[in-house]
């Protein structure tokens, strides 16, 4: 897909921000520093529109990228921080479970695992807690660029089988550094949202 416009339209901290309007949306979840923000910019074309991993201690936010006056990516925090308080991760997970249980635009999640390693505890929670809510994923396993050709099989082979994924969700190897895997993230996210 071509992005003729991107624009991020709101940081939202509590759920009375998000966006309203008709327009369907994915959202993008992984640990910090997947490699998140490299798989958004690449994307979208666009350098350092998504910020490169949020800061521990930094107010946790949806981000709301509005993209050629269609559709919405939406950026959720990297998880695994150990730097929050208690009470800080308590008041998120609310605003979390809010929006991926309430959010009628929400058509499906992107979630980003490192190819090289096997799934986290993190990882397989969110998943886990994705398909219990009944959201289509599509998983995207970064840096692949930095596995021989040789072993990717090996690497999808296991993902699935760490993650119990369901069948109809989707893996794709994909790298920021030669963009490998981009059409074929776009098809997966173009069949979520129209
Ligand atoms: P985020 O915290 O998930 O948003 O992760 P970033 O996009 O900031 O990436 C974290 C680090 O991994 C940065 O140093 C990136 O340059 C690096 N990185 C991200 N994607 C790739 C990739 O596909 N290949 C390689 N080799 N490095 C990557």
């Amino acid at each position: 897909m071509k992005i003729t416009s991107a624009e991020l339209i709101i940081s939202a901290a509590k759920d009375h921000q998000f966006p309203g309007g008709p327009f369907p949306e994915v959202a993008l979840s992984g640990r910090s520093n997947v490699g998140k923000s490299s798989f958004i910019n690449t994307l979208l074309a666009r350098k350092g529109l998504a910020r490169t991993s949020q800061k521990p201690g930094k107010t946790q936010t949806l981000n709301f990228y509005f993209l050629n006056d269609r559709f919405h990516f939406v950026d959720v925090p990297g998880y695994g921080y150990a730097k929050v308080s208690k009470k800080e991760r308590e008041a998120w997970g609310r605003v979390m479970e809010s929006y991926f249980t309430h959010r009628e635009q929400l058509k499906g999640v992107i979630q980003l695992v490192d190819a090289r390693h096997k799934p986290t505890e993190d990882d397989i929670m969110m998943y886990d807690w994705l398909k219990y809510h009944e959201l289509p994923v599509i998983i995207v396993a970064t840096k692949v660029d930095k596995i021989p050709k040789g072993k990717w099989d090996k690497h999808v082979s296991n993902i699935k089988k760490e993650l119990k994924l369901h069948d109809e969700d989707p893996v794709i190897l994909f790298s920021s550094e030669t963009a490998y895997g981009k059409d074929r993230a776009w098809k997966e996210i173009t069949r979520l949202l129209f």
